[in-house]
């Protein structure tokens, strides 16, 4: 029987995640796996915890990775702070605030939203008239949209939420590690992100965290939360205090993973990861226009690590993908719902947004779009 995995190549993940892995974190991956209670594993949780804390910008206490990808951070956000019929706001302007909607909604909250156009960024006036009208538990908003490759304006929404009861509860799956999250001086109380975006680790881990005022209203349900594995109050008590309590076997070997990629960001700067991220998307943007591609978005809402270009006029959206994936070995996204055949999205997130391929798939679009 031949085995599968000595098949695998080699692919340069220019998509919308998973990104290129670090060789660092490929290496701490196959480190000796520890017992989840181990006096060491717990050293490396603590620091965990410490290194989150610094990329996230924010003091919260109960700072933690959940064991599960994106959307089981998105679904713990949600389902430690809603209860029946609680009032919800969620702005959508793509796929992952529609993914928002959905979650909010299977809980029982009393959902409504503003949808803005795709492509273009949630927009802050239509957001603060809303509010004067009515009081909402929890406004939700996807900082890095992903489908789209919008920014939105995640602070300024915190600008208007500040000084109010109302909990802010944002996405920075794209954006944590790629753009700045200032989740305290935002005025953020839940947020989650993913491992396999601009942290460079594998699918499998949701950093998040709480603030103390989210944490209050966890602690001070009337419901239980609906949720078993998710549950905060439980899964805080494994991450915190002198001593720890099993809750579910910790993905031990993807930790390490991630502890090695917020050093490994800790280290380079966090500003220094940043502009790395934006001189690399500038860089592919002048290659684009070379090539007579355009982009999706406006310029002041483009998201470095996210590229979402429209596919050219005659080119066929599946071959194109193909072509590169076959003979560039890279991989680049399709478009989403009503973007899907309309765009490709190319990724520079984290270990990907390097010189050497923001030339690798500009040299593969040259042949796609017919100019070699
Ligand atoms: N939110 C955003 C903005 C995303 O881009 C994604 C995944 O692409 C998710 C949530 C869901 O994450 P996952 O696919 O890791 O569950």
């Amino acid at each position: 029987m031949s085995n599968l995995l000595s098949g695998i190549e080699e692919i340069t993940l220019m998509g919308p995640g998973p990104s290129c892995i670090y060789p660092e974190v490929y290496q701490a991956l196959s480190k000796p796996t520890l017992g989840h209670l181990d006096p060491y594993f717990i050293q490396i949780m603590d620091g965990i915890k410490e290194l989150l804390q610094k990329v996230m910008k924010t003091k919260n206490r109960l700072t933690i990775p959940l064991s599960g990808t994106g959307s089981a951070g998105m679904e713990a956000c949600f389902v430690n702070l809603i209860e029946d019929g609680d009032p919800v706001l969620i702005l959508i302007n793509g796929v992952f605030g529609m993914r928002m909607k959905d979650v909010a909604t299977r809980l029982g909250a009393e959902v409504d939203t503003i949808e803005f156009e795709w492509g273009k960024p949630v927009e802050v006036e239509v957001v603060a008239e809303k509010l004067k009208n009515k009081f909402y538990k929890i406004v939700a908003i996807v900082h890095a949209e992903t489908s789209t490759g919008v920014r939105n304006p995640v602070a300024e929404i915190g600008d208007l939420l500040r000084d109010s009861e109302t909990l802010y509860l944002v996405d920075a799956v794209t954006s944590l590690g790629g753009i700045e999250v200032a989740t305290d001086d935002w005025g953020i109380d839940a947020l989650y992100s993913g491992s396999q975006k601009c942290l460079s680790c594998p699918p499998g881990l949701a950093p998040a965290t709480f603030s103390d005022r989210a944490l209050d209203v966890i602690l001070n349900r009337q419901t239980k939360v609906p949720n078993w594995y998710l549950d905060m109050s439980m899964i805080a008590q494994y991450w915190e205090g002198k001593k720890r309590v099993y809750h579910h076997t910790a993905p031990i070997n993807m930790l390490y993973a991630l502890y090695q990629s917020l050093y490994l960001i800790i280290e380079e700067g966090l500003e220094n990861v940043f502009r790395r991220h934006q001189e690399m998307h500038q860089r592919l943007v002048e290659g684009l226009e070379d090539l007579g591609i355009k982009l999706l978005v406006d310029p002041p809402y483009r998201l470095p690590q996210l590229n979402a270009i429209l596919i050219p006029e005659g080119i066929d959206d599946a071959r194109g993908r193909a072509l590169l994936r076959e003979k560039y070995k890279i991989e680049i996204g399709g478009g989403l719902g009503p973007l899907a055949g309309k765009i490709w999205r190319i990724g520079l997130m984290g270990h990907t947004a390097r010189e050497e391929n923001v030339h690798k798939v500009l040299n593969g679009l040259r042949e796609v779009v017919g100019r070699k």
